[in-house]
């Protein structure tokens, strides 16, 4: 009989997001005709763009007149070269940006380059694919860092302990924080210093409002050396559903084999190369929209729509007297629980109050104490939502 890759035995919590959504189906089987509001996954609710969905209609029109077979791996140049012109003065070349399905698969496929003995550095809480497909390819050595209140959730580089391999998320899924330039730099720093690669998740960048918080690692001076970039039009575009993001792989960035110093960027492209087939060219037509003055104006007006439902769900908890963070760069909202660990507090959110949110235990232990809220929501959905919560008695506060 054929085995097992053993590695996959050796996660043992259960991804969260499926778990709430069969709890959240069991509800509905239970009580049959409830009005639930849905504040969990994370998933857009406005519809595709208009001149978005214009572009992938036409882009597949054209595709009725004439074949557009197989793309290049990497992406094809007319989005690469619009993607490296939004860099600005960042200055990133087009032959550095390669397009991928969503950053989930990039971040995952990315992890095969490095050796399974690297060190590996994740916050915790984070986002439960790191640390998950690290364990799945075999790497064992990984050290989560805990990001509480008293350190603003967000991971310091440690004086001492060396990491080869660090992921860092800004804006923050799940706390909601973002790092501002400083704190940036000293990550930036420290991984020029142990010569190590940073994993920057840029999947929330379009909702960054803060003057001092880096839209891209590459603001920072000498992150080439040292970072990947990762971002999605997941979130920023509503592409959830058609599955388009991009990794950022400057020349400059290397790993090492015995004496030798090899650059990571020819290696990415050989594995895709090899591995992929690329992107679907009406996917890429209707990312270029995205980038075009109509585009970008519905796409951020999309995203300021989110960005009202954090700050009004954010702002009345905070008046109902509760503790919260996130929510001002970023559509999630780290709501301290009023009682209970995060998962009674989700099944009393859920069972009395119809709310999904998830227990910030999902992302990791230090997220215990913790919920959730996405703020991917409608007008009605979020004045329902807070409507709800104003029930959760005083004295539970
Ligand atoms: N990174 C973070 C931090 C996310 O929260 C998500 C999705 O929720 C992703 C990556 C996945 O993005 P994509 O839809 O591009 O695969």
């Amino acid at each position: 009989m054929a085995k097992i890759n053993a590695n996959l035995l050796k996660i043992s919590r259960k991804y969260i997001f499926p778990v709430i959504e069969e709890k959240m189906q069991a509800l509905k089987e239970r009580e049959k005709n409830i009005s639930i509001v849905n504040m969990g996954v994370g998933d857009i609710c406005l519809p595709l763009a208009p001149t978005v969905a214009e572009a992938l209609k036409a882009a597949t029109d054209e595709m009725k007149l004439s074949p557009h077979g197989y793309g290049p791996a990497e992406g094809y140049s007319f989005l690469r070269e619009k993607l490296a012109e939004e860099y600005g003065s960042v200055g990133i070349s087009p032959d550095e940006i390669f397009i991928t399905e969503g950053i989930n698969t990039a971040l995952c496929q990315m992890e095969e380059l490095f050796s399974l003995e690297e060190c590996v550095a994740i916050s915790d809480p984070s986002y439960p694919v790191y640390f998950d497909s690290n364990v799945m390819v075999g790497r064992s050595n990984i050290t989560l860092i805990p990001c509480k209140e008293e350190n603003g959730f967000l991971p310091k580089p440690p004086k001492e302990k060396h990491f080869d391999m660090i992921y860092l998320c800004s804006p923050h899924n799940p706390t909601g924080v973002a790092m501002n330039r400083k704190q940036l730099k000293e990550w930036v720093d420290y991984a020029r210093s142990h010569r190590a690669i940073i994993f920057f998740d840029a999947a929330y960048e379009a909702f960054i409002t803060s003057e001092d918080v880096p839209r891209s690692i590459y603001e920072i001076e000498g992150a080439k050396e040292v970072a990947l970039e990762f971002r999605s039009f997941s979130k920023g575009a509503g592409f959830t559903g058609l599955r388009l993001g991009y990794v950022t792989v400057p020349k400059q960035l290397s790993l090492s084999f015995e004496n030798q110093s090899l650059a990571l960027h020819k290696y990415w492209k050989m594995r895709q190369n090899t591995k992929t087939n690329g992107v679907s060219y009406p996917l890429q037509k209707a990312a270029l929209a995205c980038l075009s003055g109509e585009g970008k104006m519905e796409t951020r007006s999309q995203v300021a729509h989110y960005q009202r439902q954090a700050t009004k769900i954010k702002s009345s908890l905070q008046k109902m007297g509760f503790t919260c963070f996130g929510g001002i760069d970023s559509p999630y909202i780290w709501w301290k629980v009023p009682f209970g660990t995060s998962w009674e507090f989700f099944d009393y959110l859920l069972n009395t109050l119809k709310i999904v949110a998830i227990p910030g235990v999902g992302f990791g232990s230090s997220g215990e104490g913790y919920i959730r809220l996405s703020a991917f929501v409608t007008d009605h959905t979020a004045e329902q939502a807070i409507t709800r919560l104003e029930g959760i008695s005083c004295n539970t506060k």
